[in-house]
């Protein structure tokens, strides 16, 4: 459809649709801040997955917590309710932040808003930051750097994230295992529930709602402020990558490192899987010199599978002169090929952001909005090995089209408290299957059905072999999905929050859970 056309038919289903809107009621108190603009002048219905598409009737740039308290009184009153989604940065994969036929808060972008400085704190023995929930974490390192040489204590690998998207979901990185994931990190949130009331919670106060919405994958309040903890920023990295062959060996070596606590450990912990040669130069890897690229077949090691084991040591200059020694100690007790040894040394900041170097680069050869068919799962320590010969040597083959992390976190720094759903072992590790399929290649292996169905065939592999893998940043479909995805226990606490604090089941409906039209809790559903 020529593009006029295709703008004008929107720009009619949008009039049509507000017309609907104003005659199912939806009256919004008069605000000069509070405007609805045509879900058209965003890009709302794609998401970073861009596999999925949902058109929402209007999008809310809220100026204020009380914008989006206003709305939801009134999407709650509309007759049928409307479906409202917070939409971060949009860098879901399955259309977790649509709200198809009902109306999208825009967290993120915007006019830019002030952050308030870092706070030290008496009363939690922390510093922090108050920081607004649409605010990107690029944004929060370089507000809380620049005021006080501070920072953010646990991260994800990539920052253009907005806080309150990673905090319904957890927020992990090589940090987690000693930190926690980012929902560990929080001391106090201002949220706005599904019933449109303004809650400041905490540990303390509101401790239900608190623990709710961490990993709550947006189902019960839009997170407006986020209390994140902080410390002294490191000044330098040393980052370092070894091999191994053998698969027994690396998780030996990952699961002895994330146990090591004090100063003698390394402060970053991940580690990914290389099935192909082309792997271990891809765009995670620009660490490895592109005019100097690694070959496996130089390193030696014989199987088909290399696993790299990557870790990093913080410093301060004051401290530049033991730096070698402390690495050398640390990587002595590892059981890695020992020609494999890569180092470099960078800014904190550098590190930290090193994602977004490898997106510069992938947008200017037009392979950042591509369809992203990408499989995240938290696999129990204990049924790793079979993970490992039924998966990386069995269903892959020798081409991922991505990179697959693999990592382990030990649940302990987790709260059980929160929303999120993890395997029942203390150790678990995420492995991510980060791929991007290639629009018209001639190699099929490279389509979006072809690695759809190897995600399939993963989790088939899963439940065949009674691997009690649980989805992060879940998509399931159907509430029966749902429930075996929390296990009976969770799933009762996760509704019976959703009915305290979304009774209509307007939040989230992107994430296919709730939705107003078939809500449990509403009176003329309940069971007679
Ligand atoms: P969105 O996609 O906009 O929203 C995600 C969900 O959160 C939706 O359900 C939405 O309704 C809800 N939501 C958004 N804002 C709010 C709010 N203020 N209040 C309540 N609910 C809200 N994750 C990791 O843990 N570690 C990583 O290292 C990591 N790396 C990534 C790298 C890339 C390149 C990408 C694309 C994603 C990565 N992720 C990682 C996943 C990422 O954390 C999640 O996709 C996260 O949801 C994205 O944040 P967003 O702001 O784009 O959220």
């Amino acid at each position: 459809m020529p593009s006029a056309t295709h703008n004008l038919v929107l720009l009619l289903l949008f009039i049509h649709r507000l017309i609907s809107i104003s005659t199912v009621g939806l009256s919004l108190p008069p605000s000069p801040a509070l405007t609805l603009l045509p879900s058209q002048t965003l890009p709302t219905a794609v998401d970073f997955g861009a596999t999925t598409h949902s058109l929402p009737l209007a999008v809310l740039r809220p100026s204020s917590p009380s914008d989006i308290a206003s709305l939801i009184r009134s999407a709650r009153l509309s007759s049928p309710p409307l479906p409202i989604s917070a939409r971060g940065h949009g860098h879901s994969i399955n259309g977790q932040a649509g709200a198809s036929g009902g109306i999208v808060v825009a967290m993120s972008g915007g006019a830019r808003r002030r952050m308030s400085p870092p706070v030290n704190s008496m009363e939690f023995g922390k510093t922090y930051v108050d920081v607004w929930g649409g605010e990107l974490w690029i944004d929060v390192l370089n507000w809380t750097l620049a005021n006080g040489g501070l920072a953010p204590r646990s991260w994800t690998d990539y920052l253009y994230l907005s806080v309150g998207g990673t905090l319904s979901n957890a927020g992990i990185s090589g940090q987690a295992f000693h930190y926690g994931p980012q929902i560990s990190n929080v001391f106090e949130l201002d949220v706005v529930t599904g019933k449109g009331e303004l809650v400041t919670c905490s540990q303390d106060d509101n401790s239900e709602l608190f623990h709710a919405v961490l990993g709550g994958l947006g189902q019960f309040g839009i997170i407006t402020r986020a209390r994140i903890a902080l410390e002294p920023a490191p000044q330098r990295v040393r980052w370092i990558r070894v091999l191994y062959s053998n698969f027994t060996s690396f998780t030996r070596d990952q699961e002895q490192l994330i146990s090591l606590h004090g100063q003698q450990r390394f402060d970053y912990i991940e580690g990914f899987v290389i099935v192909d040669e082309g792997l271990i130069n891809n765009w995670r890897s620009s660490f490895f010199s592109p005019s100097n690229p690694v070959k496996i077949s130089s390193i030696g090691g014989g199987g088909r599978v290399l696993y790299c084991l990557e870790l990093t040591k913080n410093y301060h200059h004051t401290s530049a002169d033991s730096i070698d020694e402390e690495v050398e100690g640390l990587l002595r007790e590892l059981d890695f090929i020992p020609a494999s040894v890569f180092t470099t040394d960078l800014p904190y900041v550098d590190f930290l952001d090193r994602v977004h170097k490898s997106e510069l680069k992938l947008r200017a050869k037009g392979l950042w909005e591509v369809p992203h068919p990408w499989l995240n799962l938290f696999v129990p320590a204990s049924r790793i090995e079979d993970f490992d010969r039924g998966v990386f040597r069995g269903i892959l083959g020798n081409n991922t089209s991505g990179p697959i992390l693999i990592y382990p976190m030990n649940q302990h720094r987790w709260d059980e408290r929160s929303s999120v759903v993890l395997p029942e072992e203390d150790i678990f590790y995420l492995v991510a299957f980060l791929r991007s399929a290639v629009p018209g290649s001639s190699d099929l292996t490279k389509s979006l059905e072809y690695l759809s169905d190897q995600n399939r065939q993963i989790l088939k592999f899963c439940e065949s072999a009674g691997i009690d893998a649980k989805q992060y940043l879940p998509s399931h479909r159907g509430r029966s999905e749902w429930r075996r995805h929390f296990g009976p226990d969770k799933w009762e606490t996760f509704q019976r929050r959703k009915a305290e604090f979304d009774p209509s089941c307007i939040l989230g409906t992107g994430q296919g859970i709730f939705h107003p039209s078939s809500c449990p809790f509403t009176s003329s559903l309940l069971p007679s």
